[in-house]
């Protein structure tokens, strides 16, 4: 058996252990206090691997970047390779009180257990390994955990890509899809917009003729830009949310749409954009007012992407496992990495289903050689 196979395969129990550790600490996004609990401990189990500092997080709790002390000679490579994850779960607190952390059926069950506390612990003892078996790395190796990924990374955003512009590769701790754990070497762009109407308001009953109805308005301009959807080239756009008026008696001054966007490719980006900023108002007595854009780029296959999945997967074959790729609608920090140029694999934490649904969950027979892979990763590329 592959020696790092051999270490994850002790360790099982432990890793097991401390996934639960941090499924039971609860870090929704919009709790900073809770994320920075989280952090603290997280920080509490790195301190032994090397140094760990807390990085301020704005509105959102801290962030942690962690560089380690990993054997073999000064590290010559040029370099680093960056490992990205985040802290926070799209779970709000209490959650554990009807979703607890439980071990069941060759799976372990709790909120954030895929997306992506497991990956987290993976990484962590991929490091141990390579320290316990005194297996040289040739890079310097950093860890950088966000503490607002699931709401848009706004304020990890820019130390994401100042730690990618020194990395030579970036390796993303998030889930992989599907019970298979394929690896993601492809995500699309995300973006919202906000349209908002602008009419005029008046009497329903008395002074109909008066209204100028920002629903009605509203309505006209969702299906006009619900068709901006083009399947074949990976365009979406979805009206997710909207609101306006008052009250039934009374033609509604305003309403609004939230819309999200996927873009398989950023060139189709400011085509997109130029779409919604025309949009005109069908009845002249309402204003539109367009606000948004493309938050996160794609994650596009590029070839130096294709050629470290291509490595990867030659690693995972010697471990006996058969790693495939995919690509995805979901976005993640690893889109803003690969949009820099810098070679980004996706998609290598937990192997299980249900991320951000009732039924989140790992497979337990998939513990040891994602953790194997990771450190068969660090230690070659
Ligand atoms: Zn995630």
């Amino acid at each position: 058996m592959h020696p790092f196979l051999d270490f994850a395969r002790s360790k099982q129990s432990a890793i097991i252990a401390l996934i639960r550790e941090l499924v039971e600490c609860e870090s929704p996004s919009d709790h900073p206090q809770s994320v920075n609990r989280f952090v603290d401990l997280l920080a509490s189990k790195l301190e032994r691997e090397g140094r760990v500092r807390k990085l301020a997080g704005g509105r959102f709790g801290r962030h942690l970047r962690c560089e380690f002390q990993l054997p073999g000679p000064r590290k010559q490579r040029d370099g680093n390779i960056l490992a990205l994850g985040h802290s926070d779960t799209v779970w709000p607190l209490g959650t554990l009180a009807h979703m607890p952390f439980r071990q069941k059926n060759g799976r372990l069950w709790g909120p954030g257990v895929l997306d992506m506390k497991s990956g987290i612990v993976f990484f962590l003892y991929a490091i141990q390994a390579l320290r316990e078996l005194d297996v040289p790395v040739a890079r310097r190796v950093v860890l950088q955990v966000n503490a607002d990924e699931e709401v848009g990374s706004e304020s990890s955003r820019p130390l994401t890509e100042e730690a990618a512009r020194a990395s030579a590769v970036v390796l993303v701790l998030e889930p992989g899809t599907g019970l298979a754990g394929k690896i993601k070497t492809e995500r699309k762009g995300v973006g919202d917009y906000t349209v908002t109407v602008r009419g005029r308001a008046s009497h329903a009953g008395v002074d109909f003729q008066n209204g100028a109805s920002a629903i009605v308005e509203l309505a006209r301009q969702i299906e006009r830009l619900a068709g901006f959807t083009q399947l074949s080239r990976g365009i979406t756009v979805n009206p997710g949310v909207i609101s306006g008026g008052t009250r039934t008696n009374v033609v509604a001054a305003e309403a609004k749409a939230e819309v999200d966007i996927r873009v398989a490719r950023m060139k189709d980006a400011p085509a997109l954009d130029r779409k919604f900023r025309a949009l005109r108002p069908f009845d002249k007595r309402c204003a539109i007012q367009v606000e948004g854009g493309v938050n996160r780029p794609p994650m596009e296959r590029t070839p130096a992407i294709r050629k470290l999945f291509a490595t990867a997967r030659g690693f995972a074959k010697e471990l006996g496992v058969k790693l495939e790729e995919s690509s995805t609608g979901g976005g993640s920090d690893g889109n803003f990495t690969a949009a820099l140029g810098v070679p980004t694999l996706d998609g290598l934490g937990g192997v299980g289903e249900g991320a951000h649904a009732a039924n989140e969950s790992i497979l337990v027979d998939r513990i040891a050689d994602r953790t194997a892979l990771l450190a068969m990763l660090l230690s070659k590329l």
